[in-house]
């Protein structure tokens, strides 16, 4: 007998979902709170819509951190390769950057979803935008349409709401309160891959906000990593400091301080800078002697002014141990709404491994909802498809042994 699944939540893990159930004959209605599905993959897509990595997948599936082993056997079901063939499948050939990072040749997501909502209306998918889910009525779900408050009781539901950055594309995390209130465990959402506020002086975040700091290497908990990032009129941000943003997020958690270390000239040893700058005429101006000793100059000098205030007055070894190791004093992460993904959400402990809640049988989540977080670079996506296609198969086998 046809069962009915209510995925709540139009963005790629529900999508995904909604294709894997359709295909094994379920009658599957997809509920959107907005007017148009999967409004943040498509804005993915204005920076090419990066949808997985080429790198070998040990490595791949170890990007998870403290999470990669329970999204393992999720990511063994829809590997970076399926990515890719599924994309292919949709009319949308991929390849690989120069980082190992994989693009769909259009370097943008519409034609893909187009396709894509194609495909599942063609299966018989019942799409449902500007359908907000209200929360919980007994077993069923309450919904905020045009025509008024409805209620549905499906056989088997997916939550699959995303987490709580750039809530303006719908993902505004207001679950979170409703699953608490269920008795589930919702860890605090948090901002990931995001900037940091960093308590500039007027006259530097004047001069150069919106300035980058090109060829610089930067150093935290996460690692060491080479790059460039820009300064903002409220502290950084840019992909190299999204790299360290899990880490720095954390130890500002943990000791209410943080710092990204640069080096700003990791061409050079410490010892040579040394050497360079105690060449330098003592009676030159600072500026001087950094430009001509250390090759430093601009946004990078200033910085270095702003960081070590008496940076003109110390002897050549403080300074070309400042140039090589310059903390950045970091406040606060930027809020979630400006980061590009959410860590917290729904703890692993709440769901067994087939994504089912386990105080609630029936109802599943999936994607950016799950207390999990990666690095930019594909992998999110990829654990959002991932996640939804493995949620699916849990609510095929649950509906089936019913
Ligand atoms: C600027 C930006 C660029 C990004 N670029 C990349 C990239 O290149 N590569 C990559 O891997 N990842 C990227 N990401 C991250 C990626 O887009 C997300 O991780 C992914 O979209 C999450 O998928 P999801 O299905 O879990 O949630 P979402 O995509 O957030 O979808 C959840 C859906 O649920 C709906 N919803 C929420 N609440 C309700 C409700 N109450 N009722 C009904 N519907 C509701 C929302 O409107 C939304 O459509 C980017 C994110 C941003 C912000």
């Amino acid at each position: 007998m046809t069962k009915s699944v209510a995925i709540i939540g139009g963005g790629p893990a529900g999508l995904m979902a909604a294709e894997k159930l359709a295909s094994s004959g379920h009658a599957v209605t997809v509920y959107e709170a907005m007017p148009t599905f999967a409004r943040k993959f498509l804005l993915a897509g204005k920076s090419g819509l990066n949808i997985t990595h080429s790198e070998d997948f040990s490595r791949f599936a170890e990007r998870f951190g403290s999470s990669s082993s329970r999204l393992r056997a999720a990511l063994d079901g829809f590997t970076p390769d399926d990515v890719r063939v599924w994309a292919a499948g949709l009319g949308s050939e991929t390849f690989v950057g120069t980082s190992g990072r994989v693009f769909p040749t259009a370097m943008k997501a519409s034609p893909l979803l187009r396709a894509w909502l194609r495909r599942l209306e063609e299966k018989g998918v019942a799409l449902k935008p500007r359908h907000r889910w209200l929360g919980f009525d007994g077993n069923g779900h309450r919904f905020e349409t045009p025509q008024g408050e409805v209620l549905v009781t499906p056989d088997a539901t997916l939550l699959a709401l995303g987490g709580a950055s750039w809530p303006r594309l719908g993902s505004n995390g207001d679950w979170v309160a409703w699953l608490r209130a269920q008795g589930v465990t919702v860890n605090e959402l948090q901002p990931a891959n995001c900037g940091f506020d960093v308590d500039w002086s007027e006259t530097f975040r004047e001069r150069f906000a919106g300035a980058p700091l090109k060829s610089v290497s930067t150093r935290s908990d996460a690692g060491t990593f080479q790059g460039e990032f820009v300064i903002s009129k409220h502290g950084i941000e840019g992909s190299l400091v999204y790299s360290h943003s899990a880490a720095l997020r954390d130890r500002l958690n943990r000791d209410g301080k943080a710092s990204l270390v640069i080096d700003l000239m990791p061409g050079r040893t410490i010892e040579r800078l040394e050497k360079d700058l105690a060449r330098q005429d003592a009676k030159a101006s600072f500026s001087n002697r950094l430009r001509k000793g250390a090759g430093i100059e601009g946004v990078k000098a200033a910085l270095l002014r702003e960081i070590s205030q008496d940076a003109n007055r110390v002897s050549p070894h403080e300074l070309a141990g400042l140039i090589k190791n310059l903390p950045i004093p970091l406040s606060r992460p930027r809020p979630i709404a400006e980061a590009i993904s959410s860590a917290g959400g729904i703890a692993w402990e709440e769901i067994d491994e087939n994504y089912m809640l386990k105080h609630r049988p029936g109802l599943f989540a999936a994607g950016e909802m799950i207390d999990w977080e990666a690095p930019t670079g594909g992998y999110l996506l990829t654990a959002c498809f991932a996640t939804g296609l493995a949620a699916a198969k849990g609510i095929e086998a649950w509906l089936g042994a019913r």
